[in-house]
């Protein structure tokens, strides 16, 4: 199989089926991205982009610039309704960095600091 071709295949393959979170379909059109390392599933079998396989997205597609990957970092599951710092401890890449962060960014430890800040006391 010629590269670019399948290169450029894997390419609207993602595009049609990548969600906002880089999530795509199990099917049998996705089975060659993970052959090719653009997606690799989690341990409970959901089927997510890698960062090669982002890199082929749009850029203007949101998953394209997530610091995250649902493929290997940590993550909380299911995504909580509210935190504390005991689950930023326990999911940094999450809740710093990826698709927690906005929630832990409008949290506050019980010393008023933003839970993606250092609390000097926490
Ligand atoms: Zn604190």
């Amino acid at each position: 199989m010629n590269t670019n071709t399948s290169h450029d295949q894997a390419a609207r393959t993602i595009a049609a089926t990548a969600d906002r979170h880089g999530r795509l379909a199990d099917n049998a059109s996705t089975v060659p991205l993970v052959r090719q390392g653009f997606a690799r599933h989690r341990p409970d079998r959901a089927l997510y982009l890698t960062l090669s396989g982002r890199a082929l997205l749009s850029e203007h597609h949101p998953a394209r610039y997530q610091n995250f990957s649902w493929a290997t970092d940590p993550h909380p599951d299911p995504a909580p309704a509210r935190i504390t710092q005991a689950d930023v401890d326990r999911y940094p890449a999450y809740h710093i960095c990826g698709p927690g962060r906005a929630l832990a960014n409008s949290t506050y430890c019980t010393h008023q600091y933003r839970l993606t800040d250092s609390c000097p006391r926490c």
